[in-house]
């Protein structure tokens, strides 16, 4: 069969262009086809022992690791980050969080057992709760983790016993092949994980498809777009939406070590992070805090992270740096000023200037919302209170941070602020916690990744009841001495819930 050119897709390095990634994009009428086949391996998947699961999922693990220095490689290339960065922010959370899945998920999904406690009196019988795979998940993914936000969603669903479809982002091929030919490699049933490829249009019919629950990670817009197409069916979604995460700068903070940790904050992979900081309030003068960030932000070395010594590389792509530069144009004309950086730079590949922003109202922080890429917007404000209230007025609610050395106060603040992650004297690095729930409030979406909440996302709750046949059972037609079952019920009552 000869493919239109339109149906194959292609990733280039953001820095140099070249082609990195190709494949050919699934036709949108084989996507319910790949989720029966899914279907099909899930049946027997649900009944295979633990013990084999675990056993495949550190299988891979071991590819996984084994191929830790490719990985980083590809992921530089692929998506445009300094190979350390790929290693510590991607690869090696994701190394962590399959031995977590394969250490715990045993354990985390045994059957329990409940009540019946006081209710034995009623003769209520003991329950068995288990956690029952839903069968099968349709997982649309992204590009700025492409190893991490992939394979941990994946490895939780198959430890839980479903089978996955998933659709990798376009901007991410080299990498999504990658990762499926690891799991063909550790011994995968057949069609168990089925990968497509493609664009929106693929993504919708996996959405349309037969599945049980969708998993997006991705934009608000998109994202909710796909949960609408899945609700029209009834299957329910985990969505892990945009972020614009805000960090408290309280006024006992320690100004060089704040600085230098905010800016790493905001400015990791290029601030195409999820959970990047974008906002700073700072709590009383800002003016030297102004100067320290604007130092710090024009000390960043942008460059090919091919080469050494490199912190920023580039945008994903060009589309991505004409709106990432449209919003900072907007952003300037709602009144912030530009303190560093601020221009798109005179060289090839998409570069734009780790960019500085300073706003003396909220205004600026609204046109800023939906920036992808390297800015970090600060304001001053005059007490925690006007600082909590600006952290809490985006309708984003991904990730917060507090920095000061007060513990206890940051702490205080910490918990006044909505999102889904709030740090204190920290920022990004914990979402690599293998065991905490990690997902977002309000627009930002909800569900959860990583973890025992992570794993029960992929199963149902299912409560077996069971007694002798036979056996006495209260309350069975005639009643023939509702005088015994009055005694009863006014001695049960008064035991248990007698009137106030
Ligand atoms: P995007 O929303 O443009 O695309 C995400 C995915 O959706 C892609 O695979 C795309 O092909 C697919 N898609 C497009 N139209 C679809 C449709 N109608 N139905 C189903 N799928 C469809 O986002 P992106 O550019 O891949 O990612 C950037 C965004 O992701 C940023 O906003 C970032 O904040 C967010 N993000 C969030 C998290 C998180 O964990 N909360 C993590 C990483 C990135």
């Amino acid at each position: 069969m000869t493919l239109a050119v339109e149906d194959i897709l292609v990733t280039r390095n953001p820095a140099t262009g070249e082609e990195v990634g190709r494949a050919a994009a699934t036709p949108a009428s084989d996507v319910a086809r790949i989720v029966g086949r899914s279907r099909t391996a899930q049946s027997l998947w649900e009944s295979t022992p633990w013990s084999e699961r675990r056993a495949f999922l550190e299988r891979w693990r071991r590819i996984l690791s084994r191929d830790a220095d490719a990985w980083a490689e590809t992921i530089r290339a692929e998506i445009g980050k300094p190979p350390n960065e790929a290693a510590a922010g991607d690869v090696i959370p994701t190394l962590d969080a399959l031995r977590w899945t394969v250490k715990n998920a045993g354990a985390a999904l045994a059957d329990e057992r409940v009540g019946p406690s006081w209710q034995r009196l009623l003769l209520t019988p003991v329950g068995r709760l288990r956690w029952k795979p839903l069968g099968v998940v349709g997982m649309i993914g992204t590009w700025n983790y492409p190893l991490f936000l992939n394979a941990v969603p994946i490895a939780q669903a198959l430890a839980a016993g479903c089978g996955v479809v998933w659709k990798p982002s376009e901007l991410a091929i080299a990498s999504a092949d990658r990762l499926q030919a690891g799991l063909l490699e550790a011994g995968m049933p057949d069609g168990l994980v089925g990968m497509i490829h493609g664009g929106g249009e693929v993504g919708r019919a996996l959405m349309e498809a037969p599945i049980d629950k969708m998993v997006f990670t991705g934009s608000v817009e998109t994202g909710r777009r796909a949960l609408a197409t899945a609700a029209a069916n009834g299957v329910p979604g985990l969505v892990e939406l945009s972020g614009f995460d805000p960090a408290i700068v309280m006024p006992d903070a320690p100004l060089d070590a704040t600085v230098r940790s905010i800016v790493w904050s905001a400015f990791v992979g290029c601030g195409q992070t999820c959970v990047a900081v974008k906002r700073v309030y700072v709590v009383g003068d800002a003016a030297p805090w102004v100067h320290a960030f604007a130092e710090a932000v024009r000390g960043l070395r942008v460059g090919d992270p091919a080469g050494a010594g490199i912190d920023v590389g580039p945008l994903i792509n060009e589309k991505a740096l004409t709106r990432f530069d449209q919003i900072l144009r907007e952003t300037t004309a709602a009144g912030a000023e530009i303190i560093a950086g601020g221009l798109r730079m005179d060289r090839p590949g998409s570069y734009y200037e780790p960019t500085l922003l300073k706003a003396d109202s909220p205004g600026p922080e609204r046109a800023l919302e939906g920036a992808f890429g390297p800015v970090l917007l600060v304001r001053g404000v005059a007490d925690v209170e006007e600082a909590v209230a600006a952290a809490n007025s985006s309708r984003m609610a991904l990730a917060a941070s507090v920095w000061g050395r007060d513990r206890s106060a940051a702490r205080e603040m910490a918990r006044r602020v909505v999102a889904g992650m709030v740090c204190v004297n920290e920022a990004v690095t914990p979402t690599a916690s293998a065991s905490a729930p990690f997902g977002g409030f309000k627009a930002s979406g909800f569900g959860r990744t990583h973890g025992l909440l992570g794993l029960r996302e992929f199963v149902a709750p299912q409560v077996l009841f069971e007694r002798r046949a036979g056996g006495f059972r209260p309350q069975l037609f005639p009643y023939a001495d509702s005088a015994t079952v009055d005694r009863f019920l006014r001695f049960y009552r008064r035991l248990f819930h007698p009137r106030a």
